[in-house]
């Protein structure tokens, strides 16, 4: 396959680590479909940026816990775009930082369905795209997970913390359930990236406030979680499947 043949959906695509990744796979020659969830300027203007770089992009607006949502963006994107052959399963929220006994229950059950069920139906769309079993032609699926998952953010966010531990098992799992099926699966956990998250969990200045955890000494940009993805999307990663890789500054 050609880098002209990949059509890859990135969910969360218009803004933060979405948008870098989405213009680092423009630079690979993939088509891109952006998901969207609430602010569509900003997916337009990274789908016009996307565009800038010489390949086809579509924004769509799609809620990833909303099973008709996601079919719905994956028959926009084939339609618009051609037949999938990747997904970044990155849309994810986290909700103000605390206590997990101090956090209310319908913000559990959001980031459940967000970052748990909102991946695994993206996941599991997919996989019906792109496996052979399923008349497909192959492809490659990169989940966002986090850190967290494997060091727990105890007072801060432990029920996120659990979403993306669900992220890393299912990238596993299905690694190994799709491996004979032309569909590679493999996961990046970011650590203290520089985005608009930290201002939704109620402190804009965590990344710099937190660097001195970070043996680096400094947050993450959007662009370093980017290169991985890009690489683990690649033609490079070809034997590389159900991999948990920790771009993290050493945390
Ligand atoms: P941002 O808050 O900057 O962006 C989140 C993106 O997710 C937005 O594009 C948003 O869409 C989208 N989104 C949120 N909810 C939904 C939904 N229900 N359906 C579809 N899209 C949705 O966050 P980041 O870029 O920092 O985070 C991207 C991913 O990286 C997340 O999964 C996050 O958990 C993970 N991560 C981030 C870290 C960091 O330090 N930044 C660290 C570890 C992991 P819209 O713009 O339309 O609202």
């Amino acid at each position: 396959m050609s880098v002209t043949d990949k059509v890859t959906v990135v969910t969360g695509g218009g803004r933060g680590i979405g948008a870098a990744v989405a213009l680092r796979l423009a630079r690979a020659g993939h088509r891109v479909g952006i998901g969207y969830a609430r602010d569509r300027q900003a997916a337009e203007e990274t789908a016009a940026a996307v565009r800038a770089e010489g390949v086809a992009c579509v924004a769509v607006r799609a809620d990833t816990s909303d099973e008709s949502a996601v079919d719905e963006l994956f028959a926009t994107v084939r339609e618009r775009l051609g037949p999938v052959t990747g997904l970044v399963n990155n849309a994810g929220i986290t909700g103000l930082l605390g206590r997990f006994t101090e956090t209310p229950v319908e913000r559990i059950r959001r980031v459940v369905d967000v970052n748990v069920t909102g991946a695994l139906l993206c996941a599991r769309r997919a996989a019906l795209e792109m496996s052979t079993r399923h008349g497909g032609t192959g492809g490659a699926v990169v989940n966002i997970s986090s850190a967290a998952a494997t060091l727990g953010a105890p007072g801060e966010y432990v029920h996120y913390a659990a979403s993306k531990a669900a992220v890393d098992a299912m990238t596993v799992g299905l690694a190994k359930e799709l491996a004979e099926e032309g569909v590679r699966v493999n996961c990046v956990q970011p650590g203290m990236i520089a985005t608009g998250i930290h201002a939704a969990m109620g402190d804009p200045e965590r990344p710099w406030k937190k660097a001195s955890a970070v043996p680096m000494g400094r947050p993450g940009e959007p662009e370093e979680i980017a290169g991985a993805v890009a690489w683990l999307l690649s033609a490079e990663a070809s034997y590389t499947t159900g991999a948990v890789l920790r771009v993290a500054g050493g945390l």
